[in-house]
C-alpha cells in the first residue's frame, strides 16, 4: 500500500488505493477482505499533505457468544510526507504523522500508518450486537437462541437430573 511518488502531479491528486488484506497484521486488525484507501494528496514537491479515509471489514468473534461476525471499520488518515532534509516543517508543532522520504524513493509506504489507524478503530470489546445475551456460564447454551433453566436458578446443571427426579 504505497503512494507512488513518480505518479503524482503537482497540486491535488485524488488516489484510490486497494488495501491488500495480507499487508495488515491480523493481531492489529483481522481484515476479512481487501479494504480501500481514498486519499487526497496535495503535492508541494518536497512536502506532501496527505488526507483521507480508510475503509475495511474485519472478521471478529463475539466476546459473549463466540459467534463469528464481521464489522466495517473506518478511520481518518492524516499525514505529511516530507523530503529528507527539508527543514520548513517543525515536527513538534505538528499533530500529523510525518513520513520522511528521500530523493531516491519512488514511493511512500503507508502500511504502518494505516495499520495503526485501523487498530485504533477496532472495538474495545467485540460483541455481535449490543443486546447479545451471550452463553450461559453454567451450561454453555447460547442464550440468544435457547433458554436454559440454570441461568435463573443458578443451580449447577449437573444437579438438574436429580432435581427432575425429585419433582417426579
Ligand atoms: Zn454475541
Ligand atoms: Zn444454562
Amino acid at each position: 500500500m504505497r503512494i507512488e511518488l513518480t505518479a503524482l502531479h503537482p497540486g491535488i491528486n485524488e488516489l484510490d488505493i486497494v488495501l491488500d488484506k495480507s499487508l495488515i497484521d491480523p493481531e492489529m486488525a483481522p481484515l476479512a477482505q481487501n479494504g480501500r484507501l481514498k486519499l487526497t494528496v496535495d503535492n508541494q514537491e518536497s512536502v506532501l499533505y496527505i488526507k483521507g479515509r480508510v475503509r475495511a471489514r474485519v472478521a471478529l468473534e463475539c466476546a459473549r457468544c463466540l459467534k463469528a461476525f464481521r464489522k466495517d471499520l473506518e478511520a481518518d488518515i492524516e499525514a505529511i510526507g516530507t523530503l529528507q532534509g527539508h527543514s520548513s516543517l517543525d515536527e513538534e508543532s505538528c499533530d500529523e504523522d510525518i513520513l520522511v522520504f528521500t530523493q531516491f524513493d519512488t514511493s511512500i509506504d503507508l502500511t504502518h500508518l494505516v495499520t495503526e489507524e485501523l487498530s485504533t478503530a477496532m472495538p474495545m470489546a467485540a460483541v455481535c450486537s449490543e443486546s447479545c445475551a451471550g452463553l450461559c456460564p453454567m451450561c454453555g447454551i447460547n442464550l440468544n437462541k435457547e433458554k436454559c433453566s440454570c441461568s435463573t436458578t443458578g443451580i449447577d446443571p449437573r444437579w438438574e437430573p436429580l432435581l427432575k427426579l425429585k419433582k417426579e
